[in-house]
């Protein structure tokens, strides 16, 4: 007899990841540091170092900061009437920031996701 897996909702483990807490049970943490995972729960004991995001945070924080941020930037008058040497060092520093603090919610929410569709490899 097959038995039924426990749900694993998509929008809570994308919030629970999105808050930088484990998406298994929202009480540990799921960073050790950075952008680093930490390899289990340790509450659960949940093997959070099962997933694999790799490049997609990066792809995701690229395509929101670049759609929401950089283009619409482009429609303001002011960002063709000030001076480069005002305009580039601004948006520089105001993109970095924006990107290292949208980086590691982006990848809580991503491994969330992964958590969600149980899109870790299998064990040997
Ligand atoms: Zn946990």
């Amino acid at each position: 007899m097959t038995e039924i897996a426990p749900t694993r909702p998509f929008r809570t483990g994308l919030l629970r990841g999105l808050r930088g807490h484990c998406p298994n049970c929202d009480k540990g943490r799921l960073f050790s540091s950075y952008l680093k995972v930490t390899p289990t729960c340790e509450v659960c004991g949940h093997d959070l170092g099962a997933y694999k995001a790799d490049d997609g945070p990066a792809y995701f924080t690229i395509l929101l900061v670049g759609h929401l941020v950089v283009a619409p930037a482009f429609f303001f008058p002011f960002m063709w009437e000030t001076s480069p040497w005002v305009i580039v060092p601004g948006a520089l520093i105001s993109l970095t920031t924006l990107i290292l603090l949208l980086l590691p919610r982006i990848k809580g929410a991503f491994i969330g996701a992964l958590w969600s569709i149980r899109r870790a490899p299998a064990q040997p």
